[in-house]
């Protein structure tokens, strides 16, 4: 093969793999705010389950009053098997435009957000490994698209963001800086003074500054504004989101997505308050959700792929 046809090929590989990725984020999505096992039981409908549940006469209780749905861990693995989603109406994509929609055996709509999250996933996979290659490089931009996606929805459905996602994506920025070293702010500086010896150091140095002070700075807002209004500003969710966000895309790269996911959650948030008549008292925006979005942004446009040495390692 040439090197065309086989960036061709790795770019098809991955965008198919990102669609397997995008269908384990949406069991994700829905099971790790509900503190369910993402491993079993398989894949189910959740209103045939809650048909289920309802026949057996068990009462769905809800443990937060923000899930309606919120589902007994016992009960869900006893039930689960008989609402289980056959392997072949469980394609990622293809399998919801060939039902239409809809669950095969109780007919329930099936939410726009699977064939959205898998088709996204999908497509980000792709454009990270044409534009990097086959490299640990890309897998870094994959891994971090994944945790992004995952974490957008997360909030924009349940309002919360999963530790497994802020914390563990904290944790695998740090791995990736060693593994796909880049240079940014920090790590020229320190190695300037000659501190951070090596390009694996200083991208590891970069990492943790970029994960740790835009947002302790956003969190000490946030505490700031709470002691001054009396009122919560800020979850500490998204705190540990942008430190993830900041450990993969260093300090600008997380400076970037604080001002862009602000800037977009204030506009946006506005007009959805407006359009939809909500109480701007009590309304809670989705602030996760846009900082998904601009950090995102952040990676295919800013300068999460300027500054990029790892392209040959
Ligand atoms: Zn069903």
């Amino acid at each position: 093969m040439t090197g065309t046809e086989w960036t061709i090929t790795a770019t098809v590989l991955a965008g198919l793999f990102g669609l397997l990725i995008g269908s384990f984020l949406n069991v994700c999505i829905y099971r790790w705010p509900r503190d369910l096992s993402v491993v079993r039981p398989r894949s189910c409908c959740p209103s045939c389950l809650a048909g289920l549940l309802e026949k057996a006469g068990i009462p769905l209780y809800s443990e937060d009053a923000e899930f309606e749905e919120a589902i007994d861990a016992g009960e869900f693995a006893r039930f689960a098997p008989a609402a289980r989603i056959a392997w072949y109406d469980n394609i990622p994509v293809l399998s919801y435009l060939l039902l239409r929609g809809r669950c095969r055996r109780c007919g329930a709509a099936i939410g726009w957000r699977y064939p959205l999250v898998e088709a996204l996933t999908g497509v980000l996979f792709a454009w990270f490994v044409w534009h990097l290659g086959p490299t640990l490089a890309a897998l870094k931009f994959c891994v971090f698209a994944a945790l992004m996606v995952g974490l957008v929805f997360s909030d924009l459905e349940t309002l919360l963001l999963p530790d497994e996602m802020t914390i563990g994506g904290f944790f695998l920025g740090l791995v990736f800086a060693v593994l796909a070293p880049r240079t940014g702010l920090f790590s020229g500086i320190l190695g300037l003074m000659g501190m951070a010896t090596g390009l694996r150091a200083g991208s590891l140095v970069e990492a943790l500054i970029g994960g740790l002070l835009p947002a302790g700075t956003i969190w000490f807002g946030g505490w700031l504004f709470e002691k001054i209004r009396g009122k919560e500003g800020l979850g500490f969710g998204d705190v540990k989101m942008l430190a993830a966000v900041g450990a993969f895309l260093g300090i600008q790269g997380a400076l970037m997505t604080v001002i862009l996911g602000s800037v977009a959650g204030a506009v946006i948030g506005w007009i959805y308050i407006k359009v939809k008549g909500e109480d701007a008292g009590s309304y809670q925006l989705p602030f996760g959700t846009f900082l998904g979005a601009a950090a995102l942004y952040s990676a295919l446009a800013g300068n999460g792929l300027l500054n990029w040495y790892a392209r040959g390692v």
